[in-house]
């Protein structure tokens, strides 16, 4: 990567610059490293790491015209395709303070709504039509203009691939799409899903539960509250999977039934997906042994409790040590494959968050397989577009 996002002190995301300019601007103290792509800039005097991200140390004031750059889409991004007053599926843009009576057609006061309930409120107040907006209208953080400005910008949506590619890469994590854990497992698969890959830049410490995992009393609660980590029950089943950000690359696959994938056997869509991240794995320079398992479950006396214990169908061993994890969920029109790998892991953190556990030696689990994050942006990439 050669060039490199830029951030405002607030961590809005402002622009994106060549490499060599924001090294400068970290030099002159203007901005701080908050990621680099690792390669080393040498001088006579000093070595410096170029940057990828950086941030900004004083805040640059935003123009009116790039806040306000508003689509139809971007409207319904925002309120995530869902109407604004009733929940429904969003098809029309309502102004909520009529523009008929001169309200603005500002981020403010638009909100996705369905057709019903645009008819019902017509040139209204939603006070004079007795209807409540869900919240209130605001100016989007994630910033869309970014992502369709900057060609550069390693986003792509291509209706010829067969997956829809959302959005990856370093830069994927300042760009307003970090969503906390809870929100993104309570996602529900859109009942028109293309095939598609969800990748959830972890926002906070979390433990995520499995369907079943619903006893309680096997976590610590109180030692989860101490060290600020969510504890967030997902939709598939399996084994509670600790979440720590940059430690660990989450994303989901979601396979409408009939696209290929897809299969009405359980097993047979994580083996395919396990075999498609293996060869990732290749594609990316990975140089130990990758295996893919597809047999049954391999059980282990915790991985029930604990996911990366045990060894499910289509999940893939390096060198013999669990790598990717895969859970399942399935709805009548699609399926969800949930699947996550570590950059770094310790498994006393782990351990020290389940009674069951206590004062077992965290070296008694299972060994959990690695990989660092470059390789791990580069597998997901090459997933992605295959
Ligand atoms: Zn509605």
């Amino acid at each position: 990567m050669h060039s490199a996002l830029v951030l405002n002190a607030s961590y809005e995301p402002l622009s994106v610059v060549s490499s060599r300019r924001a090294t400068c601007l970290v030099l002159a103290q203007k901005a701080e490293v908050l990621e680099d792509d690792g390669i080393v800039l040498r001088s006579e005097s000093f070595n410096i790491v170029q940057p990828s991200v950086i941030r900004l140390r004083y805040m640059v004031k935003v123009p009116y015209v790039r806040r306000s750059s508003m689509s139809r889409r971007g409207i319904f991004a925002r309120d995530e395709h869902r109407c604004q007053y009733c929940g429904g599926h969003a098809d029309s843009i309502d102004h909520v303070f009529p523009r008929s009576r001169g309200g603005p057609h500002t981020w403010e006061n638009v909100a996705a709504a369905c057709t019903p309930c645009n008819r019902t409120k017509r040139d209204r107040t939603p006070e004079e039509a007795g209807m409540e907006l869900v919240r209130p209208c605001r100016v989007p953080r994630s910033t869309s203009w970014i992502v369709v400005s900057v060609s550069s910008m390693p986003v792509c949506f291509s209706a010829s691939s067969s997956f829809h590619i959302k959005f990856f890469s370093v830069w994927s994590g300042w760009l307003g799409f970090r969503e906390p854990a809870a929100r993104f497992h309570a996602r529900a698969i859109p009942d028109d899903a293309t095939a598609q890959i969800w990748v959830n830049h972890v926002a906070g410490p979390a433990l995520v539960l499995g369907s079943t995992q619903r006893d309680p009393s096997m976590i610590d609660v109180d030692e989860c509250a101490r060290r600020g980590i969510d504890i967030v029950r997902r939709r598939s089943g399996g084994g509670a999977v600790l979440l720590t950000p940059s430690e660990v690359t989450w994303f989901d696959v979601i396979i409408p039934s009939g696209a290929p994938g897809w299969a009405q056997d359980v097993h047979a869509p994580m083996v395919w997906l396990g075999e498609r991240f293996a060869a990732a794995c290749h594609g990316a320079g990975v140089t130990q042994a990758v295996t893919v398992n597809d047999n049954s479950m391999v059980r282990t006396e915790w991985s029930t409790l604990i996911c990366f214990d045990g060894i499910g169908p289509g999940e893939v061993l390096l060198d013999g040590r669990k790598l990717l994890g895969i859970s399942q969920r399935r709805t009548r029109t699609a399926l969800r494959l949930q699947c996550c790998w570590y950059h770094q892991v310790d498994p006393a953190a782990l351990v020290a968050l389940f009674p069951a556990l206590d004062g077992i030696d965290p070296a008694a689990l299972s060994p959990i397989a690695t990989l660092p994050t470059q390789i791990s942006d580069d597998i997901l990439q090459r997933l992605c577009s295959s």
